[in-house]
């Protein structure tokens, strides 16, 4: 059962993001139980359950809350199934939704990716919940508005059913266990990736460890984008957009920048890990056991976006 879980995942182009390092993360529970009054503390019952119930964004002025993975988003916008450069994919998620200068960013993205030859536009997966939050399935990430996944097939067309929209697969572009790219890879992921990073509203972009690598190797020009490339486990069936908080997104948490530099030296000793696994180590701590999110856990406007008409 669960290996068949598994393999419908891995065929749907669902690798779990693995990609929560995000600030937020250190809002424990105890302080917000300081921060917020006890009649607020709507529910223990797990905020998946509560936010995954939710079929339509908060009426609420558009607000990022909290962090990546620990927050929410109010009035969030649905990315249109079809557009001029784009598909939404597995419409049947309801993941379409987001803050709209996400649905901003994968538009003026996917224009450029219809300027590479070969590619029709963009086949974009999930964004968000329409009220963000934690899901019942996949990402731990993905709550505030902000996250989006990016296929790696490149869409011949655009004129997807709905019906081939839930049962077509993206492809993997990575080759012995993400330490290289196979030959799926094109120069067009390169100049879309680029293109993405280089948009000052992105944060990061999560992909896997091969492909950074190729692109720090191949990269003839100014160099400063590559810094964003942040290699991560998965993230070879698609890549992970992160935008940075609004400009005045008081709720908004940002994740600290990536460290100075372009990263290729870093990728490149990921990909030698991989290659060449070190021993484990033996004082190693065993890994926490991690926790459901409650309401508590969350930042306290989230139960208004929740509670919101
Ligand atoms: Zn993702």
């Amino acid at each position: 059962m669960v290996r068949h879980f598994l393999i419908a995942l891995t065929t749907l182009g669902l690798s779990a993001c693995g990609d929560d390092r995000s600030s937020g993360s250190e809002r424990t529970s105890s302080q917000n139980e300081y921060a917020m009054p006890a009649s607020a503390v709507v529910s223990s019952k797990e905020a998946k359950q509560l936010f995954g119930a939710k079929t339509a964004a908060s009426a609420q002025q558009p607000d990022p809350i909290g962090g990546y993975a620990n927050g929410c988003v109010a009035g969030a916008v649905q990315l249109a199934e079809t557009g001029p450069t784009w598909q939404a994919m597995r419409l049947s998620r309801n993941r379409n939704w987001a803050h709209p200068e996400t649905i901003d960013f994968v538009q003026k993205l996917s224009a450029k990716a219809a300027a590479q030859p070969g590619w029709a536009g963009l086949y974009v997966g999930d964004m968000s919940q329409p009220r963000g939050g934690p899901m019942l399935t996949g990402h731990r990430s993905h709550q505030s508005g902000l996250d989006v996944d990016i296929w790696m097939l490149p869409p011949k067309r655009l004129n997807l059913t709905l019906a081939e929209r839930e049962i077509l697969s993206s492809i993997s572009l990575r080759r012995a266990n993400g330490a290289y790219t196979n030959d799926n890879w094109t120069r067009q992921h390169h100049e879309i990736l680029k293109a993405a990073a280089q948009d000052p509203q992105v944060a990061r972009i999560f992909v896997f460890p091969g492909a950074k690598v190729r692109m720090c190797n191949e990269e003839t020009g100014n160099r400063a984008y590559l810094r964003k490339i942040r290699p991560w486990w998965g993230h070879h069936y698609h890549f992970h957009v992160r935008l940075n908080c609004p400009r005045g997104g008081a709720h908004c948490v940002n994740q600290d920048p990536p460290p100075p530099g372009d990263g290729c030296d870093d990728a490149q000793t990921w990909v030698n890990n991989i290659l060449n696994p070190p021993p484990p180590d033996p004082d190693a701590p065993p890994p926490a056991p991690r926790r459901e999110l409650t309401m508590a856990d969350l930042p306290r406007q989230c139960a208004s976006v929740l509670a919101s008409p």
